[in-house]
């Protein structure tokens, strides 16, 4: 097993990408920690159960640990809470994220805030919460979901592809002030992948965007899913700074 006996965090896992990632981890041999949000509109933590329950099914351990990634606090407990009940974290996967899309016209400051404080100060505070263990421990794996629109921006989405864009701005700089301590910093780059963020999208909207896809087709999570497992092994382990596209040549 590429993982064994490497414990992972996972932000954002009770559904979509994150899930996905946790139980690829797991099927790799690491402990896993779903990360979820408490939300009043729906039951997050549920639903994080169950993929705590699908990743035991690979023999490994697997916890779920509540907090909001922009509360640092919160973040510095779970991170706290896990190294307690299963060990300190080796891996951890920034996949928590939202979009709150206007053009900017009409682009509410709230929502440019809320989004930049989720997807990318998000991913700032759980980074800072693990990064001195990793590097006190000699070993360490950082990777952030960022997104095609990053690289290509989008149209109603300044405050979306600003955070994501920002996300690529920390992972290069992190990687370069960790390098020599055996943790590597990379990130990720999805395309248009099937999950509930995406099925928000117009359908015609959506076929326009499937057809301008070389592959012609969206991504499912799973894919996502092997991009961070390959990231995250030892096969990875001369790799960082790097950012993984998985678009389908949506964007080469
Ligand atoms: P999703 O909406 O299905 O899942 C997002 C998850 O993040 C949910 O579990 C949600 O509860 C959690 N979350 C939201 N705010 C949080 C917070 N403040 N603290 C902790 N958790 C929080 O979306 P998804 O498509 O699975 O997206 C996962 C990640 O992948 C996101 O960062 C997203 O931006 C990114 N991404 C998605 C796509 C796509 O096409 N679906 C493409 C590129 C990048």
């Amino acid at each position: 097993m590429r993982l064994d006996g490497r414990t992972a965090m996972v932000t954002g896992a009770s559904r979509g990408i994150g899930a996905a990632i946790a139980l690829r981890l797991a099927s790799d041999g690491a402990n896993v920690a779903i990360n979820y949000i408490d939300e009043p509109e729906r039951d997050n933590a549920a639903e994080a159960d169950q993929v705590a329950e699908a990743a035991r099914e690979f023999d490994v351990q697997a916890v779920c640990a509540e907090a909001d990634v922009t509360d640092r606090e919160a973040i510095a407990d779970v991170v706290s809470y896990i190294s307690e009940r299963l060990a300190p974290i080796d891996i951890l996967v920034n996949s928590a994220g939202i979009t709150r899309d206007r053009t900017m016209r009409k682009l509410a400051p709230e929502d440019w805030d809320r989004v930049l404080a989720v997807n990318l100060t998000g991913g700032f505070n759980c980074a800072r919460a693990v990064v001195e263990g990793m590097t006190d421990r000699d070993w360490g794996r950082i990777i952030s979901i960022s997104s095609v629109v990053a690289l290509m921006g989008n149209f109603g989405q300044a405050n979306y592809a600003a955070s994501k864009a920002g996300l690529l701005g920390m992972t290069k700089s992190l990687a370069r002030e960790v390098a020599r301590k055996g943790v590597t910093v990379n990130a990720v780059a999805p395309g248009f992948i099937d999950t509930e963020m995406t099925r928000a999208i117009p359908e015609d909207v959506m076929a326009q965007i499937v057809e301008s896809i070389p592959m012609q087709a969206t991504g499912d999570p799973e894919d996502v899913a092997g991009a961070v497992a390959f990231l995250a092994s030892d096969d990875a382990r001369y790799i960082t700074g790097h950012v993984l596209s998985v678009n389908g040549g949506l964007y080469m």
